[in-house]
């Protein structure tokens, strides 16, 4: 059996027709950029996010820039970040010339240790960047109150975990402003690039809308130095069709990772998804643990699985961040993770013989070594 990493096949398969239509009507609208289509979703999109406001842009890297720009966050000023996450998040920190300032996982969620949050503030920390990893809401409450107590900013980064909830409230909707991305791998996923950012604040929102559009409100006058991060015509269109999927296809992630939990459960030396309680997972990876990780990869590769690694070298052990001249040991935790995790497919589509195969395969490997 060939098994693929992520697949589009099937969720495509269900609004193919509704997908060529939006494509369509775009065409025909004659309009491509900043248009009907992108304010249709950003409506929807707010709603769904149960935030006053959504701002389409061009992908989940501006989103984040695009957040603590308009939060006023740059030279000199320092942001709480996960250690353990795609380098992404501390990229937005640095391209506004701010300081990515890491914190230790939880070793069970993975997420950013909240405990250990506030021993790293100093005066010049301006906000708490969590990440709900691998669809895994951070603790937001303890997170608000931290920042709340020490008067910091919290921009979520959302790009893995649309419609997760922590204690009810659904991710994307804790933070002064939060960035999602829409990159066609991700739970909610567009054509092509895509992002947004989401908020009730009216005057940051607002702020955001301009500066994604050069900073230009009025076409030609420009308010303030903004980028070109917009969110195209046709990538919106498509965004509002697959919206409409997005319940139906979270609840296929869970089903799927139940089949996984059950299946996978007490084998010796594998280390399963946590959840932790108040939080919903929305299985954008489902990420198990093995200090025989590369045997149990090529194992799987053997056996026609394609399994991935979310992922192999931490942000600050990346070259691009030699300037901290972080060294080996200085985030075990973070290093642990990334040198014994490892993705199993897990998408809308798969099906109840290959999740079984994948089981099996799994299962072979312990028992044989
Ligand atoms: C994908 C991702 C991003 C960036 O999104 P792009 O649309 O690829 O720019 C940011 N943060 C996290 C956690 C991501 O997974």
């Amino acid at each position: 059996m060939k098994i693929p990493y992520l697949s589009f096949e099937y969720q495509h398969n269900l609004m193919k027709e509704e997908l060529k239509t939006a494509c369509e009507q775009v065409i025909d609208s004659n309009w491509f950029i900043m248009g009907d289509s992108l304010k249709d979703f950003e409506e929807k999109y707010a709603k769904v996010s149960n935030t006053a406001q959504a701002v389409g842009v061009a992908n989940g890297l501006d989103a984040l820039i695009l957040s603590l720009k308009a939060l006023n966050i740059g030279a000199g000023d320092e942001v709480i970040v996960p250690a353990n996450t795609y380098i992404a998040s501390w990229l937005a920190v640095s391209a506004v010339g701010a300081t990515p300032v890491p914190v230790e996982p939880d070793i069970r969620t993975y997420n950013i240790d909240v405990n250990k949050i506030e021993s790293k503030i100093t005066a010049k920390t301006k906000a708490i960047l969590p990440v709900h990893l691998y669809g895994l809401p951070c603790k937001m409450d303890t997170i608000m109150e931290i920042a709340k107590k020490h008067k910091l900013y919290v921009v979520e980064d959302n790009a893995q975990s649309h419609l997760a909830t922590h204690n009810g409230q659904i991710t994307g909707s804790f933070g002064d402003l939060n960035a999602t991305s829409f990159y066609p791998g991700k739970n909610l996923g567009a054509l092509g690039d895509a992002g947004a950012v989401t908020g009730d604040n009216e005057e940051l929102m607002d702020l955001v809308k301009v500066l994604r559009n050069y900073g230009s409100e009025k076409k030609y006058y420009n308010q303030v130095k903004g980028i070109n991060s917009r969110l195209d015509e046709m990538q919106a269109a498509f965004l509002a069709v697959k919206l409409k999927y997005i319940a139906q296809l979270t609840d296929q992630r869970k089903e799927i990772a139940k089949r996984y939990d059950k299946g996978l459960s007490n084998i010796d030396g594998l280390i399963l998804p946590y959840v932790n309680e108040g939080a919903t997972h929305v299985y954008h990876i489902y990420l198990v643990r093995t200090v025989k990780r590369d045997e149990l990869m090529q194992f799987l590769q053997d056996a026609g699985i394609s399994p991935f690694i979310h992922y192999p070298l931490p942000p600050h052990l990346q070259e691009a961040y030699k300037e901290f001249e972080y060294k080996i040991g200085d985030f075990p935790l973070t290093e642990e993770i990334a040198n014994t995790c490892l993705s199993i497919p897990l998408y809308p589509g798969l099906t109840d013989d290959e999740i079984d195969y994948i089981i099996q395969s799994v299962k072979s490997f312990f028992y044989k070594n």
